[in-house]
């Protein structure tokens, strides 16, 4: 819990180090002082008592939203009763949120206003994909600038923009902005697994809703070909496109055409 110093200091907070603790002035009651001390996941104030986890204390102080939903609620109450090594496993959307609206990796500033992708200092350096269940919040895929996935499900697994491939058509691909270029190439009904390992949790998803035609386009690589072999042999209602040598949804500069000639109507 090194950085609540600073996310604290951050939002006009004035935290003070003594120790392990780090103290604040206690929202609970009045104070000049700093009586409030926070460890780990915890806190408590030695001025008039009160105590409880991390999280209801930056529900408290404004610092993240108070979930709302059951499932989140579900995950919170686990949260509540784990010890949180870091921050950025804290569940929900932070109030300080920014639509990421930059052009990055061929996707355009819109694509990601539509997919409300943002940053925040909480996930510093990470582009943040939230995963929606109609208006409800199921999960962030949280992709660091540099490095691998990191997600935080509120329930089970989920595969990234799930909600607009409920029909019997849909086409999987391996990452986030595979999905994405793919939606900008006009078709919606895309989902990204998350990463080659979640591909049985991914026919699992398939069976859920009763896919009949499942277009699997990984990454033309060892890997991507692998894990595709093995979608396909899991679930019998799909069909592979083989990606070119080396290059991923995301990269192929003529993806649309490829889509056009590739895709089984
Ligand atoms: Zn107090």
């Amino acid at each position: 819990m090194s950085n609540i110093y600073s996310i604290l200091e951050s939002q006009g907070y004035k935290p003070q180090h003594k120790g392990e603790w780090v103290f604040i002035n206690c929202p609970f009651h009045l104070e000049e002082k700093p009586s409030l001390g926070i460890k780990q996941d915890f806190f408590k104030c030695f001025g008039c008592g009160k105590s409880g986890s991390l999280i209801y204390l930056l529900e408290e102080l404004g610092i993240i939203e108070k979930p709302e939903i059951d499932v989140v609620g579900n995950i919170k109450e686990k949260l509540l009763n784990s010890v949180i090594s870091n921050l950025s496993s804290l569940v929900g959307i932070p109030k300080d949120a920014k639509i990421f609206d930059r052009e990055y990796r061929r996707i355009t500033p819109n694509t990601y206003r539509v997919f409300n992708v943002f940053t925040s200092k909480f996930f510093p350096d990470e582009l943040i994909f939230p995963i929606y269940a109609e208006d409800n919040l199921r999960g962030l895929v949280r992709k660091p600038l540099q490095g691998k996935y990191k997600i935080n499900f509120y329930g089970k697994y989920l595969p990234y923009n799930f909600a607009n491939c409920l029909s019997t058509n849909l086409i999987v691909v391996e990452g986030v902005f595979d999905a994405l270029s793919v939606w900008q190439a006009g078709y919606n009904n895309v989902c990204s697994v998350l990463g080659t390992g979640n591909v049985y949790n991914f026919t699992r998803f398939l069976r859920s809703i009763k896919a009949r035609n499942v277009c699997i386009l990984f990454d033309g690589d060892n890997a991507g070909r692998s894990a595709a072999k093995k979608l396909n042999e899991m679930y019998s209602n799909s069909y592979i496109i083989d990606m070119p040598e080396d290059t991923d949804p995301n990269s192929l500069s003529n993806l649309k055409e490829f889509l056009q000639r590739n895709i089984k109507q």
